[in-house]
């Protein structure tokens, strides 16, 4: 009886935990979404932003952007430079702890760069097939880097995919993917 009415309990705690977590990913997804908008009115749109959370506490360490362009870096995705940021801050390579959100589910180098980071969880909102009607991709899906390493990391996703993907469609980010495609803006630049 005891064991059976404690088994019910821990039911109900789980599910009440889970509850909290989809709602905790819902709120750090759609405020992510929001400051990754907020690019959107700028001369360097990206539809691509990250932010990084303490798991148990559900804090924000730190939110960051793609920046391809502004640091002529080909690696710098949103969610490398959030992992950068946030290593260079807690002064510690290791982000076991802490959960990546992203608002484009990670490319293979993102998500290694999770796994090698010790993240405990990542998070995606669009999905690489979204991102590739708009921009090339490597078609090889997070949850297959994650499940081909040694390196635990549930990945979870699409979340708020219709938000996410909003992003990509806005009329300055289409304007943007043009000049992406036709490398209008290296040329300009290049003269
Ligand atoms: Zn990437």
């Amino acid at each position: 009886m005891l064991i059976s009415s404690m088994g019910v309990t821990n039911a109900s705690t789980r599910s009440r935990t889970a509850a909290a977590k989809a709602e905790l990913d819902l709120k750090h997804m759609r405020e992510l979404a929001a400051f990754t908008a907020r690019s959107l009115k700028t001369e360097r749109p990206v539809p691509f932003g990250s932010s990084i959370v303490h798991t148990k506490t559900g804090e924000l360490l730190l939110r960051a952007l793609n920046a391809v362009a502004k640091e002529s870096d080909p690696s710098s995705h949103a969610e490398v430079r959030a992992i950068r940021l946030a290593t260079k801050r807690l002064k510690n390579p290791s982000l076991a702890g802490y959960t990546l959100y992203t608002t484009c589910e990670p490319c293979p180098m993102c998500m290694s760069t999770a796994l090698w980071a010790g993240l405990d969880r990542v998070v995606f909102g669009a999905t690489i097939e979204d991102a590739n009607h708009h921009c090339r991709q490597i078609h090889i899906h997070a949850t297959e880097v994650a499940e081909r390493s040694d390196m635990p990391c549930p990945v979870d996703g699409p979340l708020l995919r219709d938000e996410c993907y909003a992003l990509f469609t806005h009329p300055n980010m289409l304007k943007a993917f043009k000049e992406w495609s036709t490398g209008k803006r290296k040329a300009t630049r290049a003269k």
